[in-house]
């Protein structure tokens, strides 16, 4: 693989955070993005420089078009990314009848239009290099009935949609598409919920880590994973089988 850069999105903490150390241990260089907390950022890319990786730090709001395009368009003349993970998104719970359409937007929004804004940015560069990776982090909250997220499961429900159709509009340039749907990892999304009873309708009893997930992401971005497409990979402890 002569090309090895991963560009990750909300990679300053969590999920993504973990999928960059481990993109960074099998030999990425790391382009990652965040939204506001420069902290956990900066701690991220020490680490990862810590690894005898490249880390970019990329602070923008996925779902604002024009700031993805200025961060990524003067990258992208210089070097593409072999691999990018849609990562970023938050939840904001309530029950529909009290729902927001605030709440109902910026979910959507950061799940669907960030997805659209950075793949559509980079895709172009990857489509010219005829290889790739894209892997976007859905949610079991898109195939499970959760109540209080009708947003967010509708968001991750439609970024299994996009994946599908990518992988199957990519398939003959060489650019794989894949979703991860994590469960429930212990990550501060998780802040609020109430655990305890969530845990016991999970068959393996326990949450997940970042790193099973991350494990995941690794194996779709690397030469082991080779025919394999339009998937959604359920790290879930069990949850949904
Ligand atoms: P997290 O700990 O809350 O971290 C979220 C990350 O996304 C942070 O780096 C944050 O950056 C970034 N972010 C949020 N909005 C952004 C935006 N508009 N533009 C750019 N970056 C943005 O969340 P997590 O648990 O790691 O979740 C990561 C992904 O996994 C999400 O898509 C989530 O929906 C999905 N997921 C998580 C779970 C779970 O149980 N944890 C389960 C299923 C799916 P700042 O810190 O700078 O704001």
């Amino acid at each position: 693989m002569d090309n090895k850069i991963a560009l990750i999105t909300g990679a300053s903490r969590g999920i993504g955070a973990v999928c960059a150390k481990t993109l960074a241990r099998d030999g990425f260089d790391i382009w990652a993005n965040y939204r506001s907390n420069d902290e956990y950022a900066q701690k991220m890319k020490n680490e990862i420089e810590q690894l005898g990786r490249k880390c970019k730090l990329l602070k923008f709001d996925v779902a604002d078009a024009e700031a993805v395009e200025n961060a990524l368009s003067p990258l992208l003349e210089k070097e593409i990314p072999f691999c990018v993970v849609n990562n970023a998104g938050f939840r904001k719970d309530a029950l529909l009848v009290w729902m927001k359409e605030e709440e109902w937007k910026s979910v959507l929004s950061v799940a669907l239009d960030g997805y659209f804004n950075i793949t559509k940015t980079v895709l172009p560069f990857m489509l010219r290099n005829r290889k790739g990776r894209i892997i976007n982090i859905t949610s079991m909250s898109a195939v499970l009935g959760v109540p209080g997220q009708a947003n967010y499961s509708a968001a991750k429900a439609g970024l299994i949609g996009a994946t599908k159709s990518l992988a199957v509009e990519t398939a003959k340039r060489n650019i794989l598409v894949n979703a991860i749907a994590p469960g429930f990892i212990g990550t501060e999304m998780l802040e609020g919920l109430p655990m305890e009873e969530i845990i016991k309708n999970i068959p393996l009893g326990r949450t997940g880590k970042p790193e099973d997930v991350a494990e995941m992401a690794a194996f779709l971005a690397s030469e082991k994973c080779q025919y394999i497409t339009g998937q959604v990979f359920q790290i879930s402890g069990g949850l949904g089988a």
